[in-house]
């Protein structure tokens, strides 16, 4: 049975919820500070812009006996110094009296600036001003620098524009666009989860793709040992030398625990067989040694097939041939002598295994559906092919699987008695020994409810086209 793998899975959610929550408020910080690295800069900008025009305008004056001359009109009359924009300057040239000399035209707009006299503190520096709610970047310089008592001072000023005037703008602008933005994070995330976890995804694969048979393999993922993955690899891979350690030994104690209990059951058996065939007993003790010897045969068929399950992870690898299933299907009815058996197979159906193992898998399929079934009822097997698999299905009419028990069935010594006729024949062994057959041939077996009212179990295996 094939594991889908499950993409919103809580880890990637919780993933992806952090890495939402994270970059969502790094933006949120980010437009923040472009902002206040905008308003530095944009004043920069405009502070360099008075500094050069001042140095402009302090090129086109001059003092003479006391008075002001312009040597250089044409600045006088830049539309910079006329108009009122936000790229305008703002000029006024006093003397030490307080006496205007020459102001901008531009001034008549917005009132006069109020004069100032500057130390040598506030001499060739910027500083904000308020005019009429207006705010202004203003700078004063004496026209003749070094003759400050005396000297006429130039004051150029510039409107300020804060760029926070426009974070009502800002943050309506974030509030519409932070829907969009939220939903590229969260896809963004998921995406770059997904990647994140995909080797980690990778290694499961191989950790699931090495089954019970296959407990020598090992991962092969490619990652330096001192990297996550190269470590779980390593872990996982440590683990499985453990366990192929520890199923060995328990393996080999059961194989030499069965060989032991395996020759005096069969000496037990032979002499409880010669007892009844003497015909001179009491019929009270005829009954007991039949009883004794039902059980002991009974004990035979659990050793016989724990010794099974001990060698299952190299039994079919070292004996496997050419198996005719469509022959087997169709001859079972020779051994297995039941009238509600009906049985139809495709002609040409071969797989690889072994025909006494495979034989072994039907008849414990074959007991059961009628074991836990009502009497008289009908037990079909069909075997076909179905893309380059074979397929085996055997339907009964029984009392049915409960969901929650389907699972479990294959686990050694599981039995479930409830709804199923109460039938204590069993011990438990036989679907685990199905189980452990049908991997070790590389198939699956699988089990569905039948439609009817029963138990459907379909074993698929790959074909093997012969000749
Ligand atoms: P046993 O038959 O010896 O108890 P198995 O391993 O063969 O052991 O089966 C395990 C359990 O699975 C049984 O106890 C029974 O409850 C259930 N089971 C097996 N085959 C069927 C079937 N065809 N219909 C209903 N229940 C079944």
């Amino acid at each position: 049975m094939k594991n889908r793998r499950p993409v919103f899975t809580r880890t990637t959610v919780r993933n992806v919820f952090w890495n939402t929550l994270f970059i969502s408020g790094l933006y949120l910080v980010i437009n923040i500070v472009f902002l206040f690295i905008l308003n530095y800069e944009s004043k920069r900008i405009a502070d360099d812009h008075l500094m050069h025009e001042v140095e402009h305008l302090k090129n086109a004056l001059c003092v003479e006996c006391d008075s002001l001359v312009i040597e250089n009109p044409k600045e006088f009359s830049e539309s910079a110094l006329v108009t009122v924009s936000p790229r305008s300057f703002y000029l006024q040239v006093y003397n030490q009296k307080g006496e205007i000399l020459l102001k901008s035209e531009n001034l008549k707009f917005i009132g006069e600036l109020p004069l100032y006299f500057p130390d040598k503190h506030t001499i060739n520096k910027i500083v904000n001003l308020k005019v009429n709610q207006m705010s202004f970047r203003v700078i004063y310089v004496f026209l003749k620098e070094g003759e400050e008592s005396s000297g006429v001072i130039i004051q150029l000023a510039a409107q300020r524009v804060s760029l926070f005037k426009f974070m009502p703008n800002l943050v309506f602008y974030d509030l519409i666009s932070f829907p969009l933005v939220l939903i590229l994070i969260v896809l963004g995330s998921f995406v770059l989860v997904r990647r994140g976890f995909a080797p980690i995804n990778k290694v499961i694969d191989l950790a699931n793709s090495i089954s019970a048979t296959e407990l020598n393999k090992r991962l092969d993922y490619k990652a330096s040992p001192n990297d996550e993955l190269g470590r779980l690899r390593d872990t996982l891979n440590n683990l499985f030398n453990r366990l192929q350690m520890h199923i060995e030994q328990i393996s080999q104690f059961s194989d030499n625990a069965s060989h032991q209990l395996m020759s005096p059951l069969t000496v037990l058996k032979s002499e409880l067989e010669y007892i009844l065939r003497k015909s001179h007993q009491e019929p009270d003790c005829r009954e007991t040694f039949g009883v004794m010897y039902e059980q002991t045969d009974r004990m035979i068929k659990i050793v016989r097939t724990l010794l099974i399950l001990a060698k299952e992870s190299n039994f079919i690898q070292k004996e496997s041939s050419i198996l005719n299933v469509s022959k087997l299907i169709l001859n079972l009815n020779k051994t297995i002598q039941k009238k509600m058996l009906f049985l139809e197979a495709e002609s040409g159906l071969y797989v690889r295994g072994d025909d006494e193992y495979f034989y072994m898998v039907m008849q414990n399929l074959i007991d059961n559906a009628f074991k836990y079934s009502e009497k008289g009822r009908p037990v079909q097997i069909r075997a076909f092919s179905e893309k380059s698999k074979v397929i085996i299905k055997v339907c009964d009419q029984g009392y049915g699987i409960p969901a929650d028990q389907k699972e479990r069935i294959f686990e050694r010594f599981y039995r479930y008695d409830e709804g199923n006729g109460n039938n204590n024949s069993g011990f438990g062994l036989g679907l685990a020994l199905v189980h452990s057959i049908v991997t070790s041939m590389g198939g699956v077996i699988d089990i569905q409810d039948n439609p009817g009212g029963g138990t459907c179990f379909i074993i698929s295996l790959d074909a093997l086209s012969v000749e």
